[in-house]
């Protein structure tokens, strides 16, 4: 699997080598390298998808399911929200009680 253009560098179209960078797109760290001389950017393939995807999602409405688990209320979360975030079974978010009807969930 490729590991992105961290340690790369890049012949950028005007002729230069690119320097390896991380950009801050809309709070999305995105890796990839710029060149020097045009300011030309080469963003990494799956972190761009995964800014895309994310800003996708960012403007839509989704909704989750709420169930019982044993004791406990679980809402499912859709799939693309639970890929698009890493989240994995088993693991902890921070849940904040914003006002009487939005939780906040911070992972
Ligand atoms: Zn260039």
């Amino acid at each position: 699997m490729r590991k992105g253009l961290r340690k790369e560098k890049v012949k950028c179209q005007c002729g230069e080598w690119t320097e390896p960078k991380e950009f801050n797109i809309n709070g999305f760290k995105i890796r990839g390298s710029e060149c020097p001389a045009c300011s030309e950017a080469y963003f990494n393939p799956e972190d761009a998808n995964k800014a895309l995807i994310y800003n996708k999602l960012k403007n839509e409405v989704l909704t989750g399911k709420v169930a019982k688990s044993g004791n406990s209320i679980v809402v499912r979360l859709p799939k693309r929200l639970v890929d698009a975030l890493n989240l994995t079974a088993g693991s902890t978010v921070t849940l904040q009680l914003e006002d009487p009807r939005t939780v906040k969930i911070i992972v």
